[in-house]
Parts: structure tokens; C-alpha cells; sequence
């Protein structure tokens, strides 16, 4: 199992750091976020340590999204919330503040505090078409 030694989130998976636990299995753990964006805002970690999406093994990234469904539903239930959004962010700057992936499950509420700038563009022509072949090349 990958670990950091300083990292804060390996430090909690491996209970020498106290978190509100919400569920734990052998691949993942889900605990209260201490800076909540809403009440009831949860994150979901893989066990092992890896600072973005990308490098997690295909079979660690499936036993963490596994617990991803009840979750969402056992946060919906327990906060009354109307909505939840799932954020994983990769790197600075996508707003990443701790390196060990994460993924915030967040109750929302129409109305409530939480704003996305949401900034839809649109493409010259080729352009889409263009990126999506180099990605479709790198999946192979
Ligand atoms: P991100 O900006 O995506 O890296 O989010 C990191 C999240 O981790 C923030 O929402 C923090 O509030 C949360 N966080 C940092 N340290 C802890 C901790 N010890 N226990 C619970 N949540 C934490
Ligand atoms: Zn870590």
C-alpha cells in the first residue's frame, strides 16, 4: 500500500490522526470534512497514497467509487440536503489543497452558499474534433 509519511490523509487512514469516520473498508475511507462547504460535506479517499486521479491504479480508483453511491444517498438522507455535488480536484491549480485524492461529496440546497463559476465556452471549428482524437489516441 502506497503511504506518504507526511502526508495528513495517509496519517488519518492509518488512525494517527482522528477524523469523524463515516465508513471503512479495505481500499477506502469516507470522514466528515473539517472545513465543511455545507453541513454534512464528506470526503471519500482512497487508502493508499496518491496525490492525483491519474496515478491511482485502475482497481484502488474502483474499490474507492464503489462506496461512492451509498454515500451520496446515505448524505442526502442523514442532511434533508435537495442536491449533492461530487468534486475531485487535481492539482493546484484545480484547487487542490491536500495531495492524497480526494473526492468531496457536498449537500446542496437551491439557494444556498456554494457558487460554481461555470464559464461554458464554445469551440472554432475542428477544434473539438481535434482534441478529441489526441485523447481517444492516449486511451488507445
Ligand atoms: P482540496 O482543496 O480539494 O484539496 O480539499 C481539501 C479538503 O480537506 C478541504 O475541504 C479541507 O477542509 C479538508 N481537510 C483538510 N484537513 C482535514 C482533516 N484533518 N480532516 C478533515 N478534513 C480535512
Ligand atoms: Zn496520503
Amino acid at each position: 500500500m502506497n503511504r506518504d509519511p507526511e502526508c495528513i490523509f495517509c496519517k488519518i487512514a492509518a488512525g494517527e490522526v482522528s477524523c469523524c469516520e463515516v465508513h471503512r473498508d479495505a481500499g477506502a475511507l469516507a470522514f466528515m470534512d473539517i472545513g465543511p462547504l455545507a453541513e454534512g460535506h464528506v470526503l471519500l479517499i482512497p487508502t493508499g497514497h496518491y496525490r492525483t486521479l491519474d496515478e491511482v491504479p485502475a482497481e484502488e480508483a474502483a474499490a474507492v467509487l464503489r462506496c461512492l453511491p451509498a454515500l451520496v444517498k446515505a448524505v442526502k438522507e442523514a442532511t434533508g440536503c435537495e442536491g449533492v455535488n461530487v468534486l475531485q480536484n487535481n492539482g493546484r491549480a484545480a484547487h487542490q489543497l491536500v495531495p492524497h485524492v480526494h473526492f468531496h461529496v457536498i449537500p446542496r440546497k437551491a439557494g444556498d452558499e456554494f457558487h460554481f463559476n461555470w464559464p461554458a465556452g464554445t469551440y472554432p471549428k475542428g477544434r473539438m474534433e481535434r482534441l478529441a482524437e489526441g485523447i481517444r489516441a492516449r486511451l488507445g
